[in-house]
């Protein structure tokens, strides 16, 4: 079987005490932690990566880590901006081109790619979010799509709609694994690893709660 992402985003939620009560509980879904093709990847505020790390080593999970935006600079003088270099000490991946860092924080397409060549740069894969109509990156291997209806909503897109547009990005980019972001939770999830290009999800409110995270993850 190919490779299944299932990706924790947890926006700005979760402070350092919550953090631990989230590893405590989901490191006894033990049984998660067997399938070898599967990558779990939690995607937490930066200031919390270390203390992610800390809990993973702890108590030995299969999981990586990632941010959820990076710097389209290198490390110098960009206030505010954390660099690829820095994030790499802490985890494997990036979230580039998020629907909300488009809309909230102005960040165009041309921010997108320098924030994919920064994270190559420096060793970090990028899995690149699209509402459907951005400008993707050639050089991305990871797709998120992530219709903007369909994000916090509780209203998931159609199976037809994920299936046409995972397929219109299949046929425009050389891109290795196509994920589903927006509504996913355990109920709904196992329909959508039905379609043959779809490898897995990105999952914003349902992964904050580490039962319901673990049930999507059941699935894959
Ligand atoms: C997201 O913001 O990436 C997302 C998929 O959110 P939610 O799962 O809450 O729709």
């Amino acid at each position: 079987m190919d490779k299944r992402f299932i990706i924790a985003n947890w926006k700005s939620n979760k402070n350092q005490k919550e953090v631990q009560e989230w590893f405590e509980t989901f490191a006894t879904y033990t049984s998660l932690f067997q399938k070898e093709q599967l990558k779990i990847i939690i995607c937490p505020p930066y200031p919390l990566l270390p203390a992610c790390l800390s809990f993973i080593t702890r108590y030995r999970l299969p999981i990586e880590l990632g941010s959820q935006a990076v710097s389209p600079f290198s490390e110098g003088s960009y206030t505010g901006a954390v660099s690829a270099k820095l994030i790499r000490e802490f985890a494997k991946y990036t979230i580039v081109g998020h629907s909300e860092r488009r809309e909230l924080f102005h960040e165009t397409d041309e921010d997108v790619h320098s924030q994919v060549t920064q994270a190559l740069a420096n060793g970090l894969t990028p899995i690149v979010c699209t509402r459907g109509e951005d400008i993707l990156p050639q050089d991305a291997k990871i797709i998120a799509y992530e219709p903007v209806a369909a994000i916090g909503t509780g209203k998931p897109a159609s199976l037809e709609e994920v299936e046409k547009e995972a397929n219109s990005i299949k046929e425009k980019n050389s891109v290795s694994w196509i994920l589903y972001g927006g509504s996913v939770t355990g109920e709904n999830a196992r329909e959508y690893l039905t379609l043959p290009n779809i490898s897995g999800f990105l999952v914003g409110s349902a992964s904050l709660d580490p039962h319901e995270f673990a049930q999507i993850i059941q699935h894959a």
